[in-house]
Parts: structure tokens; sequence; C-alpha cells
């Protein structure tokens, strides 16, 4: 098993990993950078990897930072499921319709200004339309494999509304192996939110 760290690594914006077994890929979150100069020709860069070997996708919440690009991967040829929370399916509903929206505006508007540099949506309203049909909701605390070879299950993170510490077991030649994808914990003790979920064992956390 591979673990590339696609986005987030020593930055705190545009979270995305690759994990690479030796029977499938998937990907977990596909953030969109934010702030800073070059964030808009990084999220306009083509991906590091082949998006159509993707076999799935893994969200934890719905923060643009972590789910900002999932109508690009899909413009890229992704055509696998989505897994995610129930409420982060809701929220996404929303979010990413709304990033297109705010992209064709901001192209727009550059466009009447004749600003040389101006950058084209990455996607559109429509686009993402088109991408939440392939994300799939699920429960928290309810196994489920979206590969033969892989079981996962959404714990509450207790960070935002929908927000999941997900546990992935992935078993290559008879031996099983679990990871953690954090996301971004809340803080213990905050109204409203539950504290999140202690998970009590891993092999690899992120
Ligand atoms: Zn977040």
């Amino acid at each position: 098993m591979k673990i590339t760290f696609l986005g987030a690594a020593r930055e705190v914006t545009g979270s995305c990993y690759l994990v690479e077994t030796d029977q499938c890929r998937f990907l977990i979150d596909c953030g969109m950078v934010q702030g800073g100069r070059e964030a808009p020709a990084r999220n306009h860069k083509p991906f590091d990897f082949d998006p159509r070997g993707i076999d799935f996708v893994l969200l934890t919440h719905a923060h643009i930072d972590h789910s900002g690009l999932l109508p690009k991967l899909v413009l890229n040829g992704i055509d696998g499921p989505i897994y995610t929370t129930r409420a982060t399916t809701d929220l996404l509903s929303v979010m990413l319709p709304d990033s297109g929206h705010i992209q064709e505006m901001e192209a727009d508007r550059a466009k009447r200004r004749h600003k040389p540099d101006a950058l084209p949506p990455i996607y559109t309203v429509q686009d993402a339309k088109n991408c939440l049909k392939q994300v799939k909701p699920i429960d928290y605390n309810e196994r489920f494999a979206p590969h033969p070879s892989i079981a996962c299950c959404f714990r509450d993170a207790g960070h935002i509304l929908g927000s999941a510490i997900i546990e992935i077991w992935v078993t290559e030649n008879g031996v099983t192996r679990k990871l953690v994808a954090s996301g971004d914990l809340g803080q213990p003790g905050r109204p409203i939110l539950k504290d999140p979920t202690n998970i009590e064992q891993a092999d690899a956390v992120d």
C-alpha cells in the first residue's frame, strides 16, 4: 500500500490523499487551495495522478478546502462513487454549486475587465450538479465496503455538521491494515457539535 499526500502537506488548505493498494486506488478528500496569490493557478493545474484510474473517493467533510475540487475530478473522468455522510451530502448540494457560481462570476468579471491573466472557471454550477450525482450518503458508524478489499466506517469528528473521521481497513495478500483519515478534528467540549470519537487503534494516521 502506498499513500501519497497530494495537497495538504505543509499547508493548511487543499487536502487530498491518494491511496494505492495492489487491488485498487482511491482518494481521501479533494480540496481546493484557498488564500494566497498562487491559489487560483494551483487549483487549475492538472492533477498529479490520473483521475480515470481512481475507483472511489472518501470525503471527511464539506469544507471547500476538503471538497472543493470534487467537480474537477468528475470533469477529469472519475466516474466512481464519492462516499460521505448524509449531512455532508446535504451541505455539498449547496456548497459545490455555490462554488461553481462564484467561479463563473469571477471569470465573467475578469473577462469584462479584459484581464490578460483571466482564468476560466475550474467548474460551473452545472458541473457541480453533475458531480453531486456521484455522491453516496452513508450513515455514521455503519461499516461498508467500497471495494471487496476495503472496509470503511465514518465516525463523528465533531468539527462541522456531518464531519467524519474515517476508519479504513485495507486487506492486501491476506493482511489487513487500518488507516485513519482524521480530516479536521473538532475541539472537545464545544456546544452543539458532539465531541470527536476516540479511535482505538490504527496502523497509519493522517
Ligand atoms: Zn474543515
